[in-house]
């Protein structure tokens, strides 16, 4: 139906957060969503974390100070943000309003910390958990990864157990990613489904 055959529906974007523990294989599923759903926009989020070989400042992230962060803070200038393994993360706010008032979907992936605050702000957002098969699969991911030592892998392994303890709370659609593609096909369902904000 188009907004002449229904003037009464709303232009808005749909707003979808993605959460899910390290490792999970969550980026790969977004990625692979935004290039399949047209309208759809990954938020680029600002960290304080430093920028890792190969990322590009406002590709993955926008890399900026913790001074600077802590300015933005107070400036309401994040629709949320976070503290994750000691960096700052946060969703810039102008961005994400101008694309769904533009009716684009939003999707943000970030922590649980940030999509509660979320959930608060935008009730309609249509909140998805990531979870691995099982708990030795995730653990496997994330050692294999092999970027960080043996403690900082421990670290994310409990987070991760948090995190989907916390998730179970607040987010009505859980995908366990047991098989890439049939993960990203039902996170596809569930935006589509989802009804318009
Ligand atoms: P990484 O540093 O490995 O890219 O991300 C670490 C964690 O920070 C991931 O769980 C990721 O989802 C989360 N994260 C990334 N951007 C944001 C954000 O803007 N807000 C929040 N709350 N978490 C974020």
């Amino acid at each position: 139906m188009t907004q002449a055959d229904n003037p009464t529906k709303g232009t808005r974007g749909k707003l979808v957060v993605i959460s899910g523990p390290s490792g999970v294989g969550k980026s790969t599923i977004t990625k692979a969503v935004i290039e399949r759903l047209p309208d759809a926009l990954l938020s680029i989020s600002m960290t304080t974390r430093l920028q890792a070989p190969g990322e590009q400042d406002g590709r993955e992230y926008w890399f900026v100070s913790r001074d600077e962060f802590r300015r933005r803070i107070k400036d309401g200038l994040f629709l949320e943000h976070a503290e994750v393994f000691g960096n700052l993360y946060g969703t810039p706010r102008d961005k994400t309003e101008e694309a769904l008032e533009a009716g684009r979907t939003v999707i943000l992936e970030i922590d649980v910390q940030g999509g509660r605050q979320v959930k608060v702000i935008y009730p309609q957002a249509v909140m998805i958990f990531i979870l691995p098969p099982s708990t030795e699969a995730l653990a496997d991911r994330i050692g294999r990864r092999g970027r960080e030592s043996g403690e900082v892998v421990a670290r994310r392994l409990r987070g991760a157990q948090s995190e989907i303890a916390a998730a179970s709370k607040c987010y009505e659609n859980q995908v366990v990613n047991d098989d890439l593609e049939r993960a990203i096909d039902e996170v596809i369902r569930i935006i589509e489904s989802a009804p318009d904000a």
